[in-house]
């Protein structure tokens, strides 16, 4: 099961010693001093750690922009969009919550500033305030409560972890501190709060200064939180005699100020803060038992091959986004997971599809063991998507394209096998001569672009014998979409007779989601988005076998 289920197991529970609580404890993460110190990881480490100890928990991200959600922004800007089972489009912090857990999020786990205010707005058309003035407090406030308190009201989980998005002082997180402060107030003995803060080093004193953190934590007291657990990030040891001085500071326990050190990989977190005893004062504080030990025996197994690698192979990934790394953040978390599968290091050669062209493609990808055409949309860099796709196919390097990439490998196959000089998509020729890519009937007649996609889980079934019956050693599956544009079913005989094969396709409308050449060491392009489904615990089949088909190649060859 891709997805095992620690909420049911009622046996496992008892054997934990967890006593069922009437009531779902909240526990919010907020942060302080400067964005990016990692909330999201820190929330998914303590996640982890809750999970290990027989708890069920979940994470939510709350996001202080007026996007409805992320799916209309450019990744340059807000790294990658995630899309969860349900087809929301949300923040990547959720990848990292999957792929720490082990359990898919929802649609309810991400919420931004934008779906408050359009909720609030529709009930307010709909007069559901009662001719009352519509106010932050408590309207807003009420939704934002409302939406936290969603995901704990069927008993579902005995701990929903709740980050703020944004840094505490912002103008924009203002409504997010205050909803806390409230459900504090109402929910005295099932809500604490963990704050995340930077303690940091300055070379020329030799010292690490905790005045940024007094000043953040008196920035939460100023609106009425007090934080219980303070997470320091810090370039060196938090000794003893610090901890004391922010305890004192900030009125925490001294237990409850946690040394969060720089670590060497996001998946050592959550052993580091085991080793601080996060887990443990965060139970304490809601009145959980902390007589269970977590069992991380598969974390560390995953951990020790992943520190262990006995080969080590280069994969080119071709995209138009490669400055931001985190556009392609579930990409290269699923190659960290497939790599430890194979005791493997992954190493990533990050090209920019836009430089490539048919006289550099050799000199830029001659040495590479295998390519991956990253997902994409617009015209920008598909050219040498395409001419990267016609380098790999013809000099037999293991391939796998998604999405885009899929779509490109199917232009390329008919351009140039199958003689089609014009082919293209639709998206971006909408009347070119061959459109072995098109739209779908049913998205011809939307205007709107937010939400309007593809989105979200499919079945998919797959041909025996094929690259992917062999990885995912079943003939249906299911995985996530994000896209417009379908492989135009009109070509498909003629693909098939030449060479290139349907070899996933959707059980119920006939579209095709896989594509393969068999005459080729792996060559494999998905309309669907594997990467959003590989987690620690389940490395993804295709990207693990991916690598291993790279490594047999690079054996063949030697
Ligand atoms: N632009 C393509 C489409 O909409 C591919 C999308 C993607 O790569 N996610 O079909």
């Amino acid at each position: 099961m891709l997805f095992p289920n620690y909420l049911d197991n009622f046996a496992s529970r008892i054997f934990y010693g967890i006593i069922m609580s009437n009531s779902t404890k909240y526990i919010f993460v907020t942060g302080g001093v400067a964005s990016s110190l990692g909330k999201g990881i820190i929330s998914a480490s303590l996640a982890k750690l809750l999970q290990a100890r027989g708890y069920s928990v979940t994470i939510q991200k709350l996001d202080p922009y007026i996007n409805i959600d992320p799916g209309t922004l450019n990744p340059y800007e807000h790294g990658e969009c995630f899309v969860t089972d349900d087809g929301a489009e949300t923040d990547l912090d959720l990848g990292h919550y999957e792929r720490f857990l082990n359990v898919p999020t929802s649609q309810a786990n991400n919420v931004t500033t934008g779906r408050i205010y359009q909720s609030v707005i529709e009930k307010e058309r709909r007069g559901d305030f009662l001719g009352k003035t519509v106010q932050v407090i408590p309207h807003i406030t009420d939704e934002i409560k409302e939406r936290i308190q969603l995901l704990g009201k069927d008993g579902k989980y005995d701990i929903v972890i709740t980050e703020i998005g944004g840094t505490v002082g912002d103008i924009e997180s203002l409504p997010y501190v205050e909803a806390v402060r409230q459900m504090l107030w109402e929910f005295e003995n099932d809500c604490i709060v963990v704050h995340l803060t930077l303690v940091p080093y300055l070379s020329a004193a030799g010292e690490l200064k905790t005045k940024p953190t007094q000043h953040s934590v008196k920035q939460l007291l100023e609106l009425g939180v007090q934080p219980d657990v303070l997470c320091c990030r810090t370039e060196h040891p938090l000794e003893l005699g610090l901890r004391k001085k922010i305890a004192k500071f900030c009125n925490v326990n001294l237990n409850a100020v946690i040394e969060a050190r720089d670590a060497e990989t996001i998946y050592d977190v959550p052993l580091l803060m085991q080793k601080e005893e996060l887990d443990k004062v965060v139970l304490d504080k809601l009145n959980f038992s902390t007589k269970s030990k977590p069992n991380l025996d598969q974390w560390n197994k995953f951990l020790e091959n992943l520190k262990n690698p006995t080969s080590e192979v280069t994969i080119a990934l071709v995209g138009k986004y490669v400055e931001l790394k985190d556009s392609y953040k579930s990409i290269s978390e699923a190659f960290i997971h497939a790599g430890a599968v194979n005791r493997t290091k992954v190493n990533i050669k990050w090209v920019h599809s836009e430089k490539i062209t048919s006289e550099n493609v050799e000199e830029i990808l001659g040495e590479i063991d295998g390519v991956l055409v990253a997902p994409g949309f617009g015209s920008r860099g598909i050219s040498g998507k395409i001419e990267t796709i016609r380098f790999v196919r013809e000099n037999k390097i293991p391939f796998l394209g998604i999405c885009l990439g899929m779509q490109c490998a199917v232009i390329e196959f008919a351009r140039n096998v199958l003689g089609m000089k014009d082919a293209h998509t639709t998206e971006i020729i909408e009347d070119c001569k061959y459109p072995v890519i098109n739209m779908m009937k049913e998205q011809k007649t939307i205007s709107k672009l937010g939400g309007t996609m593809r989105l979200g889980a499919y079945k998919c079934q797959l041909v025996p014998e094929s690259n992917a019956f062999k990885a995912y050693n079943t003939d249906l599956i299911s995985e996530r979409h994000r896209h417009r544009y379908e492989f135009n079913n009109e070509y498909l005989e003629q693909f098939e007779k030449t060479g290139m094969k349907a070899t996933g396709k959707n059980p119920e409308t006939g579209l095709v989601e896989i594509i393969e050449i068999a005459d080729h060491p792996w060559f494999v392009g998905t309309q669907f988005h594997p990467e959003y489904k590989s987690t620690v615990d389940n490395p993804h089949p295709l990207f693990s076998s991916f690598v291993k088909a790279i490594l047999s190649n690079k054996n063949k060859i030697k």
